[in-house]
């Protein structure tokens, strides 16, 4: 056995201690909207991983604006982010991140994790990506007892806002992008296991659309009705946007009208678009515009359309290549077999590689389901995936990868 193996083989014993940790995270809501539990989450989440000895931060972060049910901006308070910085003085410096953000909200029916059956464990969260921060825990409770620690820097950002595009928290990964060496971010593995590649970009868009208010029945031609050219719109948006090659569409939300004898006066939408290239958000983009714009045109109606891609499509280059190749390589060591491939998947990764760093983004555990009640975690991908990012850590810091 190598001796980076020796080092690795002590997580093995760690993997009901994660399962503890997981189920512990995931039975504390912190659903993206929820600044209370995500306070909590973070303050246990520091206390978890004080045993470090990392320089811990707790950043407060700005609201972000989002367009209310009203059509008019709201400033939405966020929750708190975690910075911890070790040996920044290193000469090669790795960035590890994850989000404690969920996309259940606290009166939600899914709140608690429990075993479902031996060895799958089904919870709020469990892996995406609560399953995570053990695996990334674990990573470095290795790397810190081994004797090559001292000849890495790392810092952690742990961010509250990721599952809403991190509207808040994207201006601390940029900074952390052009500060490090290596980006390790440990959203969950694909399902067979495989790293993720390529990935798609993302971008939240609400299209709002204004007319006119009347009585239904005494003076229905003297309104414009915002529900039916909403409608329209959505129909087209789908249709056009829809037809695109490997871009795809989802209006996850519609919001208008009230008293059923009163003409609707403003309705909205909300979607998500995923592109494979810039130039397919620029055509998305003005795909939106020209609906908006023909709605518009129309006596008694306005639009707009607010939002934009905030996550771009990340593309393997080079470095991406080898340093996927390394980590198939340490699976490999590790008796897994581990590959890579593209993902419609977007995550914090995008934005590190958008901003320069070279980024594994699915270093989390392996399961299914994420954003449903049904979501899953394979309890026994905890040790194999730790022992994967720790492997590649104790390179790295010994100097085999320079
Ligand atoms: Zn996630």
């Amino acid at each position: 056995m190598s001796a980076y193996l020796s080092h690795v083989a002590s997580i093995a014993s760690q993997r009901d201690r994660m399962r503890d940790l997981i189920i512990k995270w995931a039975n504390i809501n912190s659903g993206s909207h929820h600044v209370a539990g995500l306070e909590k989450m973070a303050a246990v989440v520091e206390e978890d991983f004080v045993g470090l000895g990392a320089t811990a931060e707790r950043i407060r972060l700005p609201t972000y604006s989002v367009a209310g049910p009203d059509g008019m901006l709201q400033h939405v308070p966020l929750g708190p982010a975690i910075s911890m910085v070790k040996r920044p003085e290193s000469k090669f410096r790795v960035f590890l991140g994850i989000h404690i953000d969920t996309v259940y909200p606290p009166d939600g029916p899914f709140q608690k994790a429990r075993e479902i059956s031996p060895g799958k464990l089904c919870g709020p969260g469990v892996l995406d990506a609560k399953g995570g921060l053990a695996v990334m825990l674990l990573a470095l409770e290795t790397l810190e007892k081994s004797p090559w620690a001292g000849r890495i820097g790392w810092e952690v950002l742990i961010n509250p806002d990721e599952e809403l595009g991190s509207p808040g928290s994207g201006p601390l990964l940029a900074a952390a992008a052009r500060r490090n060496h290596l980006g390790l971010v440990f959203e969950p593995a694909l399902p067979n296991g495989n790293l993720a590649g390529d990935r798609r970009g993302s971008g939240n868009f609400t299209f709002i659309v204004r007319g006119r208010s009347a009585h239904a029945g005494r003076d229905i031609t003297a309104g414009r009705n915002a529900i039916a050219a909403l409608a329209e719109a959505v129909v087209r948006i789908n249709t056009v946007i829809g037809r695109m090659d490997a871009v795809s569409v989802n209006v996850g939300q519609i919001e208008g009208g009230g008293a059923l004898n009163v003409v609707p006066a403003l309705a909205l939408c909300r979607l998500n678009v995923r592109v494979s290239s810039k130039e397919q958000g620029a055509q998305v983009r003005s795909h939106l515009d020209a609906v908006a714009a023909d709605i518009s045109s129309r006596d008694g109606f306005s639009t707009e359309v607010l939002g934009d891609f905030h996550a771009p499509p990340r593309v393997a280059d080079t470095a991406m290549l080898r340093w996927l190749g390394r980590a198939c390589a340490c699976g490999a060591e590790l008796g897994l077999n581990i590959s890579w491939q593209s993902s419609g998947g977007t995550c914090d990764g995008n934005r590190l590689a958008a901003n320069g760093l070279t980024t594994l983004d699915s270093m989390g555990p392996v399961g299914g389901d994420i954003h449903s009640p049904q979501e899953y975690l394979l309890l026994e991908s905890l040790v194999p995936r730790a022992s994967l990012a720790a492997l590649l850590l104790l390179k790295a810091a010994a100097g085999d990868y320079s």
